[in-house]
C-alpha cells in the first residue's frame, strides 16, 4: 500500500477470484465456468472482420445486443443494460441504489462480491442469516431500509427461491431497490424477468460467463424499468462509455443467436450434475440440492480444506471458503461427464486413505 492512499480504501478487504493456476492442466472444477466451449457461431463470428476494426471504437449505445436480448427476454431496449461484466453492473447497482450511508441487505452466506462492493461504496452491510439447512427466510428480507440483494440461485449453496417468493419480497419492499443476481438461473432456477413489467423496484442482474461459456469474454446484463436503466446508464457513461469491447459485442450477439446450443449445453450439465449428486450421495457425501453449476457437498470427517488441498495435489481444482458455516464444505463445478468421471474416482480414493 502506498503512503497516498485514500483514507476510506485503507482497510478495504478486495475480493478474491478462484484460483487460475498456469502451473500445469488441472480438471478445473474452481470457477464455475462452463466446461463446452461457446458455439461455432460465437467463434467464427470473431475470428473474423471484427478484429482488423479494433483500432475504432465500439459502439458506446451497444444498440445490437440491446436489441438481441430484448428480443430474447420480451422486453424493450430500454429495459436493458449491458456492462463489462455481472461484477460491473452489480458495482453500479451499489453506487446507485445504496451508495455513501445507504444500506444493502444480503444473506450471510451469498457471493462475496457484495460485502466489498459495500465496503467500497461505505454502505452498510447488513447480513441476515440463512437458516439452518442454509436457506433464506424471505420474512426475513421484508421492509427493510435499503437495497436488497439476493443470488438466485444463491453461491455457494445452489439453492433457489421460487417466483412467489421473490413476489413477496418485492411486495414488501415497494420503496426500495431489489436486485436478483440470476448468474446461475439457467441451471434450474425460476427468472424474476416476467415479474419487471409489474415491479418498479426490481433489477435482475445476468451474465454471459456461466450458461453462455464466455467467461473470458466479459459480458453482463442487467434488466429492469427503463428508469433503473438510465441510472445505470448515468453512471456507466460517467466512468467507461466503452466498457464493451468490439470482440464481446460481437460475441455477444452471436450468443444470443444462437440461444438453443448455449440451453442445450445447461440441459447437459444439470444432467450431469444430477449424476454427480447422486453418486457423491452414495459415497457418503451431504450435498445440498443444487440449481446451478456447481454442487457444494461435505463429508462428516473430513475438513473441506483438506479435501480441496487432497484434491489439487492430485490435479482437481475445487473451491474452499475459509468461512464461518461453510468450512467443511468444498464446491464443485460441474465439468464435462468425463471430468466430472474422473473427479468421482479420484475423491473416493482421497476419502478411502482419510479414514484409513
Ligand atoms: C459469477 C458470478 C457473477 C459474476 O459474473 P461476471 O459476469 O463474470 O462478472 C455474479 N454473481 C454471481 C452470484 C456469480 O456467481
Amino acid at each position: 500500500m502506498s503512503r497516498f492512499l485514500n483514507n476510506a480504501l485503507i482497510s478495504l478487504d478486495a475480493y478474491t477470484p478462484g484460483e487460475q493456476p498456469r502451473d500445469k492442466a488441472y480438471i478445473k472444477l474452481n470457477t464455475n465456468e462452463s466446461p463446452y466451449p461457446p458455439s461455432p457461431e460465437t467463434v467464427k463470428a470473431i475470428s473474423s472482420a471484427e478484429v482488423s476494426d479494433l483500432n475504432l471504437y465500439p459502439d458506446p449505445t451497444c444498440k445490437e445486443l440491446k436489441k438481441a436480448l430484448a428480443e430474447r427476454y420480451s422486453l424493450n431496449e430500454n429495459q436493458v443494460f449491458v456492462s463489462n461484466g455481472s461484477d460491473d453492473i452489480l458495482n453500479f447497482a451499489f453506487l446507485a441504489f445504496a451508495g455513501k450511508g445507504g444500506k444493502a441487505y444480503f444473506p450471510d452466506i451469498s457471493y462475496g462480491f457484495y460485502e466489498v462492493f459495500c465496503e467500497l461504496h461505505g454502505v452498510t452491510a447488513n447480513k441476515i442469516p440463512l437458516k439452518q439447512d442454509f436457506s433464506i427466510c424471505v420474512d426475513d428480507y421484508f421492509n427493510k431500509s435499503g437495497m436488497v440483494v439476493i443470488a438466485n440461485p444463491n453461491a455457494p449453496t445452489g439453492l433457489c427461491l421460487s417466483l412467489e417468493e421473490i413476489k413477496s419480497i418485492l411486495d414488501n419492499n415497494s420503496d426500495q431497490v431489489v436486485v436478483i443476481d440470476e448468474a446461475y438461473v439457467d441451471f434450474g432456477g425460476q427468472s424474476a424477468v416476467s415479474l419487471i413489467e409489474n415491479y418498479e423496484n426490481l433489477l435482475v442482474v445476468e451474465t454471459f460467463s456461466k450458461s453462455r461459456s464466455m467467461a473470458g469474454a466479459r459480458l453482463g446484463f442487467a434488466l429492469g424499468n427503463k428508469e433503473l436503466i438510465e441510472d445505470l446508464e448515468k453512471i456507466k457513461y460517467s466512468t467507461n462509455p466503452y466498457s464493451i469491447n468490439r470482440l464481446t459485442l460481437i460475441a455477444g450477439v452471436s450468443a444470443i443467436k444462437s440461444d438453443s446450443y448455449y440451453m442445450e449445453n445447461c440441459e447437459k450439465i444439470i444432467k450431469t450434475r444430477d449424476f454427480v449428486t447422486k453418486e457423491l450421495k452414495n459415497q457418503g457425501f451431504v450435498v445440498l440440492p443444487s440449481s446451478a453449476n456447481f454442487i457444494f457437498a461435505k463429508k462428516d470427517g473430513i475438513e473441506g480444506k483438506k479435501l480441496y488441498e487432497a484434491l489439487k495435489e492430485n490435479g482437481v481444482l475445487v473451491r474452499h471458503f475459509n468461512k464461518e458455516r461453510i468450512s467443511d464444505f468444498i464446491r464443485i463445478t460441474i465439468g464435462t461427464d468425463a471430468e466430472m468421471q474422473s473427479f468421482l474416482q479420484i475423491i473416493k480414493k482421497i476419502c478411502e486413505e482419510e479414514i484409513k
